[in-house]
């Protein structure tokens, strides 16, 4: 599968008062275009700086960042947004609804922003509260919502443009187990379509579900494993003739 995301030599620092915190140090990391993968960790570990920065919500202050083959940390923020628009969706823990927006409207956010046409909008918004089970939640404002109609309008929301990855941060660390399940079968589904995967999550269970786990430690990648899956393998025979 083709390379997606390439970090290489990633540091990011935050500067508190007089202290410096290195949220990350010298990362490298290759994620290729479809894969699940699960980044786990202690608190503090740099997992949402991490996630901040493939989603272009935050930069680094040195090392490179290829997202389908384009250095986009030189891009101005303008065409940053832009990129983040067309090809990332973002799901947090704590869903980042807009309270005063309706479920409908919230789904339609993206769109709107994008400049797309109305007629346009009102149809995919459509299909997508038919697909995400909201058809008689459309009206409703996020405070009149339950956790997992939020995180499934969240959800509706980060995959409205069709990006080509989501990145979830705990995306059911504020759902009771069941709710959380449904949601990680959601994003499991678009995984399934081909739409790259990248979940933080401190629960063992889920992280295990994932093709592929990275383990944080200290701002860098202490463990990167690949879990095997059920497919057939396709991967050369160890006796096979060497080349
Ligand atoms: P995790 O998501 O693994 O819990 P974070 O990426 O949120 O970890 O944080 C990594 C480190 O960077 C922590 O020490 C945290 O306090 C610090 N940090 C994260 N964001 C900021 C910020 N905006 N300002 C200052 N320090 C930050
Ligand atoms: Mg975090």
């Amino acid at each position: 599968m083709a390379t997606q995301i390439q970090l290489a030599g990633i540091e990011r620092v935050f500067h508190l008062g007089d202290s410096e915190v290195h949220a990350l140090r010298n990362l490298n990391l290759s994620i290729a275009a479809g894969e699940y993968v699960a980044i786990m960790g202690p608190s503090g570990s740099g997992k949402s700086t991490l996630l901040n920065l493939l989603g272009l919500l935050d930069r680094p202050n040195t090392g490179l960042y290829r997202l389908e083959g384009r250095d986009v940390t030189t891009l101005s923020s303008d065409e940053q947004a832009r990129v983040r628009s067309e090809r990332i969706g973002f799901v947090f823990q704590s869903f980042h609804l807009v309270p005063r927006l309706t479920a409908a409207e919230n789904i339609a956010l993206p769109m709107v922003l994008a400049g797309m046409a109305p007629a346009q909008r009102n149809a995919r918004v459509k299909q997508a509260l038919k697909d995400y089970g909201l058809e008689n939640r459309a009206d409703h404002r996020p405070d009149e919502l339950s956790g997992g109609q939020r995180q499934r309008v969240a959800i509706a929301r980060a995959t409205i443009m069709q990006p080509a990855m989501i990145l979830a941060d705990e995306p059911t660390g504020n759902l009771d187990r069941a709710t959380g399940e449904e949601v990680i079968r959601l994003l499991e589904a678009l995984n399934a379509q081909g739409v790259t995967l990248i979940m933080v999550t401190h629960d063992a269970a889920l992280g295990a579900r994932a093709h592929r786990q990275l383990l944080m430690e200290d701002g860098a990648v202490q463990h990167d494993q690949r879990r095997e899956t059920s497919t057939p393998s396709t991967v050369t025979p160890a006796c096979a003739a060497p080349t």
